[in-house]
């Protein structure tokens, strides 16, 4: 597991802006916002990608995400915002330990912009994922 920049705000060996902290989660002001009250919520576990990550620190992550979107919310008055998590650097991911984006979104030219190329879905495709997923589901712990 390389030693990232998350890690070292985390050990803290480097600083960050933090708003909130627990035994297994740490938040803080992105460095490069998208757009003000942009917050990223790191589970402390050094786990790469979001399926690498332990049922605990998912629970304790899954618990206090709301609440924090809730405060950020609350701290700039903007009541609509995207989360992003990306895993693996084809999708976009720069810092490899696991990361949530709570980005809010004031207007439509700010935040996150999404450009959505979506196909439909064929029923033979869709009984054959449903398979083969259920099926991963059973055997993955
Ligand atoms: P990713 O593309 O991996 O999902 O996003 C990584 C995020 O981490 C970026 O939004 C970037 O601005 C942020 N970031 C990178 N280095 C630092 C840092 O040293 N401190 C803080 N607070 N954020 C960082």
């Amino acid at each position: 597991m390389a030693d990232t920049i998350f890690a070292k705000i985390i050990s803290g060996q480097i600083p960050c802006h933090k708003v909130y902290e627990d035994d297994r989660v740490l938040a803080f002001l992105d460095i490069n916002p998208l757009t003000r009250g942009h917050t990223l919520v790191v589970p402390k576990e050094p786990a790469e990608t979001l399926d690498k990550l332990s049922d605990e620190s998912a629970a304790a992550l899954g618990r206090v995400l709301p609440r924090i979107c809730r405060a950020v919310i609350a701290a700039t008055g903007v009541a609509e915002y995207n989360i992003l998590e990306n895993n693996g650097p084809g999708a976009h991911q720069a810092v490899f330990h696991v990361h949530f984006h709570i980005i809010p979104r004031p207007s439509p030219n700010e935040g996150l912009g999404l450009s959505w190329q979506q196909r439909s879905l064929p029923a033979t495709e869709a009984s054959e994922l449903v398979k083969l997923i259920t099926t991963a589901l059973q055997k993955t712990p």
